[in-house]
């Protein structure tokens, strides 16, 4: 297993020119987007939804399904969705656990009250589920594992895997409004644990 080292916050964080805006107050047009949201990401704690996160993960993994979850939750930690990855028991590869989270999400709530809210997703979400977010109308997302410490972790056990080779940074900061504020990976060496040997039941 690949060690991680521990990245802060700070450092993992805010790295879009729209974050950068916001941190100085330039009120700039991107400034006065990111406004919007009420706290910045790196000003609350996100161990304790990351967790139960990297839980759902480990639930989909005993249940047949590829090792991922997914919540919503506001800004004072509290959980509003949970979801699983259900690739397997739904005979749907769309169904990632990010997708199916968003998609209660988008029939729950409005998109004023997902601009608020924040996606916890035990893994770096792909490039389907990082435009999910962006079209449903999530204003935050908090990665566990990198998509680049996934794909070591995967490499023996499932070769040649279908990959977008696109962080979702790259996604958000292709948005030409509506800002998507990012803070990953944090508590890599426990979101891998749901990984260690897995190999994708192919039927
Ligand atoms: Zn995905």
């Amino acid at each position: 297993m690949p060690a991680f080292p521990e990245v802060s916050l700070g450092e993992s964080s805010n790295r879009s020119l729209c974050d950068a805006n916001l941190a100085d107050g330039t009120g700039t047009t991107m400034g006065k987007m990111m406004d919007r949201s009420k706290r910045p990401l790196d000003q609350i704690s996100h161990e304790p939804q990351m967790r139960r996160a990297i839980e759902l993960a480990v639930s989909a993994r005993a249940k047949g399904n590829k090792p991922f979850g997914a919540l919503l939750a506001d800004f004072d930690g509290n959980v509003l969705l949970e979801a699983e990855n259900t690739e397997f028991s739904e005979n749907d590869f769309s169904c990632h656990a990010e997708t199916n989270l968003l998609s209660m999400a988008s029939r729950k709530y409005s998109v004023e009250q997902l601009n608020d809210m924040i996606l916890y997703a035990s893994c770096e979400p792909c490039a389907m589920c990082a435009g999910a977010a962006f079209f449903v109308g999530v204003g935050h997302v908090v990665f566990g594992l990198s998509a680049d410490a996934l794909a070591e972790l995967w490499e023996n056990n499932n070769p040649n895997p279908r990959v977008l080779d696109m962080s979702c940074r790259q996604v958000f900061d292709t948005a030409l409004n509506h800002p998507v504020q990012v803070v990953g990976p944090i508590m890599q060496q426990e979101a891998s644990a749901p990984h260690v040997g897995y190999k994708i039941p192919w039927k």
